[in-house]
């Protein structure tokens, strides 16, 4: 029989960790995970703990960001790593990492990162799924520049993020100026 592989434990299935900042998870996110659990089993989103990035939302708020929009989704599990993907990885049962691509401006990083994730760890597969053409504009930055210039970003992010973005900028609730008659 052949020896039993990593990410392919009979009671686990397949899995594929889903690393990135998520800073904040937005729809463009969301729909790669949809998409990758028709694939695999179960799919752990892996929130970098990287402060190094500044990133605008805290590790601890990230993951409960995430935790709470997963909550009905039990084939997720959300957790963050700090340190080498590849390290993370490797104390997990998954042999595949997913990644998503925008343009073609995402894959040079990509193709670098894949390629030097699988010459730390042979074993190691990068997964690439391309964006939907609802959401190929949808990047973590940008939504953070528009929410906090005031643009809306619902239907780009889940509510429950648009309400962290409005707190973290103390947005002023915006009353719409009555340009008519009465003036
Ligand atoms: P990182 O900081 O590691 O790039 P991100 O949170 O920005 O992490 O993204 C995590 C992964 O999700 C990356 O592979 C990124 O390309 C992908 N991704 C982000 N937004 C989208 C989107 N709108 N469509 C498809 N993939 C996306």
């Amino acid at each position: 029989m052949a020896p039993q592989k990593k990410g392919e434990d009979k009671a686990m299935g397949k899995v594929a960790i889903y690393p990135g900042s998520f800073d904040p998870i937005t729809y463009g996110h969301l729909d790669i995970v949809e998409r990758a659990l028709e694939i695999f089993d179960k799919v752990i989103v892996a929130i970098a703990d990287n402060a190094e990035k500044r990133p605008l939302f805290s590790i601890e708020e990230r993951l409960q960001m995430a935790k709470i929009i997963f909550k009905d989704t039990p084939n997720v599990i959300v957790d963050s790593f700090k340190g080498l993907l590849v390290d993370y990885v490797a104390k997990t049962n998954a042999k595949v990492i997913l990644r998503g691509l925008r343009a073609t401006s995402d894959f040079e990083y990509e193709f670098h990162m894949a390629s030097m994730n699988r010459s730390l760890n042979t074993h190691l597969d990068t997964l690439f799924m391309m964006t939907s053409k609802d959401y190929f504009f949808v990047s973590s930055r940008t939504i953070k520049e528009v929410a906090k210039l005031g643009g809306g970003v619902e239907g780009l992010v889940p509510d429950l993020v648009v309400r962290r973005l409005k707190e973290k900028f103390k947005l002023p609730v915006t009353k719409k100026k009555q340009i008519g008659w009465d003036d």
